[in-house]
């Protein structure tokens, strides 16, 4: 008998997402972390749609949205000048239940996810690092470092490692983390200050050797401030701070900063990992991964799904983190380069053509669904089977509110259980099957926002736990449905449930 289900190493908001959603499943967990309090600093900021509904399914969202800041906008300034607003407070309208963007700092976050693992009865253990371990295939042995330097061991089902951009799991494994840092040192500051951009939007500020961010944060004149250092030859960085920034863009756009209460800086690393949990590219992202691998742990440990389920985490979750990077850098090579071309784009180009492209609603959309994370979809995975309409097994399960209630379809996602959802009316068939398995099934009125958002009116639709399509079929296509479940061994959690009574 091991210790317990899952060893977690890491108790970041990677970590901490997956010892959440692993224990309202009923899994053990242990969750371990090296250094002796919760970070204090706000790193990520911004928690987007996808995010809060993953969040919504455990029960979380509705704090981390009345406990952070809602923005509406971003604006442009280019040498000083304010060249757009690109207000997309309605952007995601129809596309989620949040269509919007929070802010919330990363320190207040974790502090959440910690509160809740605590009602939950589970207690991070710190400061407590994982020095090694050992596959014994059945199951890992690792060993745990206190600070005194004494250790003990850990033998788990699983071991996670969510330990961050400087894993040690990655370095036991061998696993690569390929990528580089970028050449410019970048600075953060978490600030008090006054002037035209305070107004709880986001502003962007590019000059022709340097550039601004500015993120609003919850509370009168407080924002935190992004920019490069330029890099002196022979500086050392540790002496760094404050006054050594370039005042010249902050000066431009008119921020007279009163008082700065964090203050860091950093290279921003593009790389990612062949394996594992991402850590360092990007929050959302990580909390993406946590979500995808804890609810495979828990099928394959409640022995509710095949074991292979594991085997399509790194295929469905590697495809968008290599986007993201790419993306990222393409977006940091512009707004940081100090080449004559990019100078050039950044200066005169960006100014005149986001702002027309921002006024067509198709295009704010289309962000929405890009920066959101809600278009990750898992369509090449080896869970994914057929379609209906135009949506296809592997896609996030479309949004829709119902027109005469106040209800949606996600609702019932909170048992973080495989349901078959119908539009319309279901075959007999499938009824029949959902009732003999114990699968949910539910049938919502079919409305024009169900054509809308791409279902067919009567196909069914096998929703994963995670609340991706892993099946759909039109009409009652009994024996491919029967054939899926039987092939990745689907049980419900439901009739897992009945079985231990
Ligand atoms: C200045 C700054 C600004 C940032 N801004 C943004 C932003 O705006 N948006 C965004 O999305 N991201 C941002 N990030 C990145 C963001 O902080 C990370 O993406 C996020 O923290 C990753 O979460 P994680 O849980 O994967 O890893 P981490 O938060 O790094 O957590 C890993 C945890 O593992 C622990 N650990 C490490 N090794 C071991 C071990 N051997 N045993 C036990 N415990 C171990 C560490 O102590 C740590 O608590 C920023 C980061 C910084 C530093």
């Amino acid at each position: 008998m091991s210790d317990t289900d899952v060893l977690i190493a890491g108790a970041g908001p990677t970590g901490l997402v997956l010892a959440l959603w692993l224990t309202r499943c009923g899994v053990r967990v242990r969750i371990v972390d090296k250094v002796a309090e919760p970070g204090t600093t706000s790193r990520a900021l911004v928690v987007h749609a996808r995010t809060l509904e993953f969040y919504r399914q455990i029960g979380l969202a509705d704090a981390v949205v009345e406990r952070g800041l809602r923005f509406a906008a971003v604006n442009l300034w280019a040498q000083g000048r304010h060249a757009a607003r690109v207000y997309f407070g309605d952007m995601g309208a129809g596309i989620s239940p949040f269509p919007y963007m929070i802010i919330f700092p990363q320190d207040e976050h974790e502090r959440l996810l910690i509160e809740r693992l605590r009602e939950l009865g589970v207690e991070i253990e710190r400061p407590l690092e994982l020095v090694a371990f050992e596959d014994r295939s059945d199951r890992v042995v690792a060993r745990l470092k206190d600070a005194n330097g004494g250790e003990d061991t850990c033998e788990a089902a699983y071991l996670a490692g969510c330990d961050g951009a400087r894993s040690n799991v990655r370095e036991l494994l061998s696993f690569g983390f390929p990528g580089g840092t970028y050449a410019r040192l970048f600075y953060v500051a978490d600030t008090e200050a006054t002037g035209p951009v305070m107004n709880h939007e986001l502003h962007v500020a590019l000059d022709s050797a340097d550039f601004l961010g500015v993120f609003p944060l919850k509370g009168e004149s407080r924002a935190r401030l992004i920019g490069t250092i330029k890099e002196e030859p022979n500086i050392a960085h540790d002496n760094l701070g404050w006054n050594d920034v370039s005042r010249s863009v902050i000066e431009r756009v008119g921020v007279d900063v009163k008082r700065v209460n964090w203050f860091s800086m950093y290279h921003v690393h593009h790389r990612v990992v062949s394996h594992s949990p991402v850590g360092g590219q990007g929050m959302n992202t990580g909390i993406g991964d946590a979500v995808n691998l804890a609810w495979k742990l828990a099928a394959v440990l409640q022995s509710r799904t095949h074991e292979r389920v594991l085997d399509t985490y790194e295929p469905e979750r590697i495809a968008f983190a290599k986007r993201l990077v790419a993306t990222t850098d393409r977006a940091f090579q512009l707004v940081a380069s100090d080449g004559p071309l990019a100078r050039f784009v950044r200066l005169h180009v960006v100014p005149r053509v986001l702002p027309p492209m921002f006024a067509s609603v198709a295009m704010r959309r289309f962000m929405f669904r890009t920066v959101s994370q809600t278009s990750i979809q898992y369509r090449s995975s080896a869970l994914s089977v057929g379609g209906a309409g135009d949506v296809r097994a592997g896609d996030r399960l479309p949004w829709i509110k119902f027109d005469d209630r106040d209800a949606d379809n996600y609702a019932p996602l909170t048992t973080l259980d495989w349901q078959v959802h119908v539009c319309g009316e279901a075959a007999a068939g499938i009824s029949a099957i959902c009732g003999a398995r114990g699968i949910a099934l539910h049938a919502f009125p079919w409305q024009d926002a169900s054509r809308d958002v791409g279902f067919e009116r009567n196909a069914f639709y096998l929703v994963r736990p995670d609340g991706y399509i892993a099946f759909a079929s039109i009409g009652g296509d009994s024996a491919n449905f029967e054939r899926y479940l039987d092939a990745w061994a689907v049980r419900p959690r439901l009739a897992h449930q009945l079985e231990h009574l």
